[in-house]
């Protein structure tokens, strides 16, 4: 249940509050909005308690939140804005994250970088690392040592990392080297990754798994937050229907739905759904037109060449182009570019 505070309320009848709600077995969650301080009071059934809230002279009103989803909930917060370095993802300018599927050492990775650099500005840099393939016998990512390539190219080019952790056990090394850990639609309802990413201090972009529906997604998102870790992005990514000609079906609709429905930030990955480069771009203007925070894309200077995801994979001028045109629509809908 969500408690609204009045006006006047002060420090010392905020921390009785939150001493009440423990007392009784509940996790109280204290936010600071602009006019309103509210408490979210977490537990099985809590609003069968609100009685014991109810006579408090700081408490103006009681709200159910009858959604199954509380922390990420838009029901007790309107909008988190998240800041990585002097970039906020669900602020008013949409973010844009590029790079290749996998990291390479080739040098190609590095040279993708500094071509994404020199047409987007500072913004963030994507690749895996750890990937999840289909078959074992496809390349698996080059772990450590391709971490230390994402951090080279942050160092050098000041561009933010997006990587994945696929397991729990790579939490911790993915936050020493990244900026945004990644978790992949493969690992949506990966329970134990979840909780060990909501312990992290850095950001979490979470992908929908493909098939899963919006609850599903939002109560992945509720376990990581509800292990402190606030900061969560959501990504919808395609799919599964009976579509023939893409990879997965993007779901428009989850956009606006789930800006309703939560107030974290959601961005939108067009190039997994499309599964070739000539449709991302459509996808991701599509995208932004629904009121997407931002968009994760494919990107790599030789995509015939690379490990993983090459049809899907646009060059760098290909990319140049969408964002220009990303941007006119960001304008046209009321959004900064
Ligand atoms: C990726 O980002 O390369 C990836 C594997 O994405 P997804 O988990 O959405 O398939
Ligand atoms: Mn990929």
């Amino acid at each position: 249940m969500i408690l609204t505070l009045t006006t006047e309320v002060t420090d010392k009848q905020i921390e009785e509050i939150e001493n009440i709600a423990r007392e009784f077995g509940f996790i109280p969650e204290v936010s600071r909005g602009e006019s309103r301080i509210v408490v979210l009071v977490k537990g099985e059934n809590a609003i069968l308690s609100r009685d014991k809230f109810e006579a408090l002279k700081a408490v103006e009103s009681i709200t159910p939140i009858s959604d199954p989803f509380k922390l990420v909930s838009k029901k007790w917060m309107k909008k988190t804005v998240i800041k990585v370095g002097d970039m906020e993802i669900g602020g008013k300018k949409i973010v844009y994250m590029a790079g290749p599927c996998s990291v390479e050492n080739n040098g190609s990775t590095e040279e993708t970088a500094s071509a994404i650099k020199s047409i987007g500005g500072p913004g963030f840099f994507r690749g895996g690392a750890f990937k999840p393939r289909t078959s074992p016998y496809a390349f698996q990512g080059m772990g450590e040592e391709g971490l230390k390539i994402l951090k080279d190219i942050s160092v050098r080019t000041g561009m933010k990392i997006v990587t994945e952790a696929m397991d729990p056990r790579q939490v911790e090394i993915v936050e020493k080297y990244a900026d945004i850990i990644q978790i992949g639609a493969r690992n949506m309802q990966n329970f134990e990754l979840l909780k060990e990413c909501g312990k992290a201090k850095i950001p979490v972009l979470l992908k929908r798994g493909f098939s899963n529906t919006i609850k599903e997604f939002l109560m992945s998102a509720e376990y990581i937050a509800s292990e402190g870790n606030k900061n969560v992005i959501l990504c919808e990514r395609g799919i599964r229907t009976f579509s023939d000609y893409v990879r997965f079906t993007l779901d428009i609709s989850a956009i606006p739905v789930l800006k309703t429905l939560t107030h974290l930030p959601v961005m939108v990955d067009p190039s997994h759904p499309a599964g070739r480069r000539e449709y991302v771009g459509a996808l991701a203007l599509a995208a932004v037109a629904a009121g997407a925070d931002g968009l994760i894309i494919e990107v790599h200077t030789n995509p015939e060449r690379a490990s993983s995801d090459g049809a899907q994979t646009i060059t760098p001028e290909a990319y140049a182009e969408l964002i220009r045109k990303a941007d006119a629509v960001a304008q046209a809908v009321g959004r900064g570019a």
